[in-house]
């Protein structure tokens, strides 16, 4: 299954919206006649023409007697044949379904099935003037092994041999078999996986790669991106090793596949997938760069879906799930692992940050796809996808291993890995599994978290009884109940903050109005209701007093609630002595991926007392930190300002450094952003200099818009260079002009920026232009809003 990313939000929520789901209806594991136990394909591929042909051999045993026909998905766009064990056999096509009458067969016989194919097959890339390397194609799923079984309750080996251009690479599932020449500028290529695994998770891309190739624990790992931008592999991929250390050893259970390969291709904007030992990325990504970056582009800003897709190589692909239904025991799963490596790479602060930030993903999500993690009950597997899956699944795993301990979650892990590799698994397996290694029944854990909807609402208050020296903590759980969300049993903990620091308590929450009493021999200075988040719950107001803040703010143990303290510290106007008290916590606040990213309140204050500090966060470790400190200096830090402009920082605080040195004094940056305005390849800053540029109507400043939305640039250039349009005048002809350009390019995305540009920007002399591209309906939805943006 996909993972979508951050950027992908939109499509995700818009591909769910009620009205275009199919109804919900009872799903299960469709019933199978054969298993099948390999599949052979071979291809010869027409790279001009964009087709392909050749044969699928398709190797099943019976699985029950009297069988006489055999149901098969495909692909291709035609099947001119199929032999049985050699012999012509009758067969019927019905859309991707296949037919194939067999001899009436025992249970355990083995029959051998050829079909012949032809078809498109694959997501072929087309040249652009953007882009002249766009060639090739990837593919996955029956796209790569066009017949075979398409759910995931039948799991196969496979091997693939593809006659393509010799300056093309081809990566596929598991190890290379041969490369032979063909002549005529040819060669084929063979790969195998012998290894059982289910079909979506096939993988095929090719085209003129750059490659970059390494090893780990004495496997080989391919790292493959479009041809030109090889150099930024090693770094894009830098956690791989450590990502696949870690998961191996915490999980006792070694990298179970022969080599992995990690593909970045041009299609499948916005998702990656995760085939068996072969990973797809797409090129587009992040809403501010690709997914190829380097070390100034962020900390490693791709670790995350790299550490997602590689835990699929444990959990999708060594165990699968048998029906969408237990999606989540893929994606749930490969989440959760993602956050354990976010804890074990970048620390606890960072850890409860992700935490929080998939909570209120999912709660988001569930105001409009309100369903259990695991369900039968489903409209498709689409339906399945959606953030409950995800994040409800990831961060329901993470609270229960903080619940059973790591050792028996890790060692329930290992034995469901253990038993079940190479094949299917559901829910229950899950839970037998970790029940076993922990001795905890968790029967109904599961009952409450993944098999019905919803999560706790939490409404909470404290009090103090002087007579009975008592805090009494009032915890209500609000969360509407009518639709089969449970009241639920959880236990965590409430800490009270006295001059000694927190003591933490702890509470079971299993009523939905339930009141805590806790000794303590005076007023407690402030109370946290579960102070780690220990569990998900969506508490949508914190009861703090502002007497209460300062104490937060210092003693909180998760980041969530210090960064909630603060940000009430600092409403209205802050006494400088708050401002002190801040400043002093955030300066030991050191660490790479510390407790607050976000000062930029703080520093926007502008306020004398808070100088010092900021001058001191523009050397954070943090680039967020470092970034967000430069909006702080004044026209007395002009030197430091110019050294953060230089070729060792991180290009986000190189935008910000040029951005304040240019409110300053922008004759001393006017040639700096020139420079950066013609050549920058980092989208903001690259941006950040036009808006620079003509906010001070800087000779040229026009010329250098103009010259960034021409079809020169790569997509994530040129679509900032048509956004900045809207600077120049709308009526100027060179804005029509660049705009017509757009609309004739290849790349989708540079063609819908470009149509919602010209209704915002009201360019009228392009209104004959979309209303002939609605009339050959071309992306009629966005063309039609921007006419009646144009209209009105
Ligand atoms: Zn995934």
């Amino acid at each position: 299954m996909r993972f979508f990313p951050v950027a992908g939000l939109a499509i995700v929520l818009s591909s769910l919206a009620p009205a275009q789901v199919a109804p919900r209806r009872l799903h299960f594991a469709p019933d199978r006649t054969y298993d099948l136990i390999k599949t052979v394909t071979t291809l010869d591929v027409d790279a001009d023409r964009q087709r392909a042909s050749g044969s699928v051999v398709a190797t099943i045993s019976m699985l029950r007697d009297g069988v006489t026909s055999v149901h098969f998905d495909t692909s291709a766009d035609q099947v001119s044949g199929v032999l049985v064990d050699g012999k012509p056999a009758r067969f019927t096509r019905s859309g991707g379904s296949l037919e194939i009458d067999v001899p009436p067969s025992k249970r355990g016989q083995v029959h051998r099935l050829n079909f012949r194919i032809e078809g498109r097959f694959f997501r072929w890339t087309n040249p652009t003037a953007e882009e002249p390397n766009r060639i090739g194609f990837c593919a996955e799923g029956l796209a790569a092994q066009p017949v075979g079984w398409a759910p995931p309750n039948d799991l196969s080996s496979t091997e693939i041999s593809l006659t393509v251009p010799t300056a093309w690479t081809v990566i596929s599932n598991g190890s290379p078999v041969s490369d032979t020449p063909k002549g005529s500028g040819r060669h084929t290529v063979a790969w195998r996986l012998d290894q059982p695994h289910a079909g979506y998770l096939n993988s095929l891309a090719a085209g003129p790669f750059d490659l970059f190739r390494d090893t780990w624990r004495g496997k080989p790992l391919i790292m493959t991106c479009p041809k030109g931008m090889g150099d930024r592999l090693e770094s894009t991929f830098a956690p791989t090793k450590e990502i696949l250390s870690f998961f191996s050893d915490i999980l006792n259970f070694p990298y179970p596949w022969p080599k992995y390969a990690q593909t970045v291709v041009y299609e499948h904007e916005g998702y990656a997938e995760e085939d068996v030992s072969a990973t797809q990325y797409p090129l587009y990504w992040r809403q501010d760069g690709g997914f190829m970056s380097n070390s100034r582009e962020g900390m490693n800003p791709t670790a995350w879906v790299i550490a997602h897709e590689t835990a699929h190589q444990w959990f999708g692909d060594t165990v699968t799930c048998k029906d969408w239904g237990d999606t989540w025991l893929n994606e749930g799963m490969a989440t959760y692992m993602e956050m354990a490596y976010t804890l074990h790479s970048r620390g606890q602060l960072e850890s409860l940050r992700e935490f929080e930030a998939y909570s209120q993903r999912y709660f988001d999500h569930s105001r409009t796809d309100f369903r259990p993690v695991a369900t039968n009950f489903y409209s498709d597997s689409l339906g399945m996808g959606g953030w409950t899956t995800y994040m409800k699944g990831g961060t329901t795993l993470d609270s229960l291993r903080r619940q059973i301990g790591d050792k028996p979650f890790y060692e329930g892990l290992h034995q469901y890995l253990a038993r079940h590799q190479f094949s299917n698994v559901e829910s229950n397996d899950l839970c037998e599994d970790l029940s076993e290694a922990s001795g905890v029944n968790l029967h109904p854990w599961f009952d409450q978290w993944i098999y019905k909807p919803g999560h706790p609402v939490i409404d909470w208050s404290w009090s103090y009884d002087a007579a009975r020296k008592l805090a009494i903590v009032h915890v209500r759980q609000t969360q509407d109940t009518s639709r089969g969300a449970p009241i639920f049993d959880v236990p965590t903990h409430v800490a009270l903050i006295d001059d000694q620091g927190l003591r933490r308590t702890p509470i079971h929450l299993n009523a939905a109005d339930q009141t805590f009493e806790i000794a303590t021999p005076s007023v407690p200075k402030a109370v946290i209701f579960d102070p780690d988040h220990d569990f998900l719950r969506e508490l949508p107001k914190q009861p703090w007093t502002a007497e209460e803040l300062p104490y937060v703010f210092l003693h909180a143990p998760n980041p969530i609630d210090m960064e909630a303290a603060m940000n009430r510290l600092l409403d209205g106007n802050p006494t400088d002595e708050t401002l002190r008290m801040i400043a002093g916590r955030l300066r030991r606040d050191t660490q790479p991926f510390p407790a607050i990213r976000d000062t930029s309140r703080l520093v926007k204050l502008g306020r004398g007392v808070l100088h010092d500090f900021v001058v001191a966060e523009t050397s954070h470790a943090n680039y967020d930190r470092r970034a967000n400190a430069v909006a702080g200096l004044g026209m007395s830090d002009q030197p430091r300002l110019h050294q953060l402009l230089g070729d060792d920082q991180p290009y986000d605080v190189v935008a910000a450094a040029l951005r304040g040195l240019s409110t300053l004094d922008f004759a001393s940056v006017r040639e700096f952003a020139m420079t950066q305005a013609a050549k920058a390849t980092y989208p903001a800053l690259r941006r950040t200099a036009l808006e620079v540029l003509a906010d001070h109507q800087a000779p040229g400043w026009d010329a250098a818009i103009l010259e960034t939305a021409t079809e020169h640039h790569r997509p994530l250039i040129r679509e900032l260079g048509l956004r900045a349009l809207s600077r120049l005048p709308h009526d100027d002809p060179r804005v029509a002009a660049s705009l017509r350009s757009a609309l004739a390019s290849r790349d989708q995305k540079i063609v819908t920026d470009a149509i919602d540009l010209v209704g915002r920007l009201k360019v009228k002399a392009l209104a004959p232009e979309l209303q002939r591209m609605k009339a050959q309906g071309q992306h009629v939805a966005d063309v039609d809003a921007a006419l009646k943006a144009l209209a009105s």
